[in-house]
């Protein structure tokens, strides 16, 4: 396949990124790999630290892929001090009280063979829908989510926001389907600031990235669009305003790698 990257418009969005994930999702982590060196694995591990999740808390995780974010948030509430499963379901006091309330997390992505893959990776993990904390797996559209309004405490969108054909519909939904006190937080490519870092960042996106994803997977064209969405994804101070216009509060942003990446966050009050 080849997509006219510079030329797309925005009706073609949705299906081209749909083939760049069937095209990838089989050799995913490794394209992850290659365009992070490695480092996305910290990134997430970021995200989930600055969210911090506690038992009891509800998590959608939109764009979800196979699952890399809401594995991380599982079980870090596994390792929360506060953390007692509740494996006796006997329906004794002594045993409710002594149980935390349960957890879990709902991957939400649109493409099925991404969740397909992500779910053959949580059993091996002992994360199910029946699992405490548990774990579901939703395919739909992040621009139209099938849930209802206040359901969720949390929301992270790791590495999907900038592929979705209208972002502000993306916030306004997240908005939505948070409950009060809910907080957002979003792990996304973001903009160098520093311009010689940003020359060097450059040289390696456009040339090294499609060389690398040709050498890999013979898919120069997915890696080359990858690249290009990134560039043309707002800075932090762009996304700060549009999150604030979806109605979120107390909207910050903290800069990972010099700003490759940033976790912006932001609350429903
Ligand atoms: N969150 C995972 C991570 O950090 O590794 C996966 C990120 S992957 C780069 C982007 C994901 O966004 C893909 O799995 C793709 O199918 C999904 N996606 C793209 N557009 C979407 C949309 N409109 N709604 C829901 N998911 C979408």
């Amino acid at each position: 396949t080849h997509f006219g990257f510079k030329t797309v418009n925005k009706d073609d969005k949705e299906s081209m990124v749909k083939e760049v994930f069937d095209n990838v999702s089989s050799n995913y982590d490794l394209m992850n790999d290659v365009m992070s060196m490695g480092i996305h694995r910290l990134w997430k591990d970021e995200l989930i630290n600055t969210l911090n999740p506690t038992p009891g808390s509800h998590l959608l995780d939109v764009a979800g892929g196979t699952g890399d974010i809401s594995f991380r948030f599982l079980d870090k509430i596994k390792t929360s001090p506060n953390y007692f499963p509740n494996i006796i379901k006997n329906g004794s006091s002594e045993t409710l009280k002594s149980s935390s309330l349960p957890s879990s997390a709902t991957v939400f992505d649109i493409n099925q063979s991404m969740l397909n893959e992500g779910k053959k990776r949580g059993l091996t993990k002992g994360y199910t829908d029946q699992s405490d904390p548990s774990i579901d797996w939703v395919q739909g559209n992040s621009e139209a989510l099938p849930f209802k309004d206040d359901t969720f405490n949390c929301y992270t969108v790791s590495f999907g926001i900038r592929n979705c054909t209208n972002i502000d519909q993306v916030l306004k939904e997240a908005y939505r389907v948070l409950k009060p006190g809910g907080r957002f937080l979003c792990l996304e490519f973001s903009q160098v600031p520093n311009p010689l870092l940003r020359f060097a960042y450059d040289q390696y996106s456009f040339n090294v990235i499609p060389v690398m994803g040709q050498l890999i997977s013979g898919d120069r064209d997915s890696y080359a669009y990858l690249v290009e969405s990134i560039r043309k994804f707002p800075d932090q101070e762009n996304f700060v305003q549009m999150i604030q216009d979806a109605g979120f509060k107390q909207v910050t942003y903290k800069n990972l790698t010099f700003g490759i990446c940033s976790i912006h966050s932001g609350f429903k009050l």
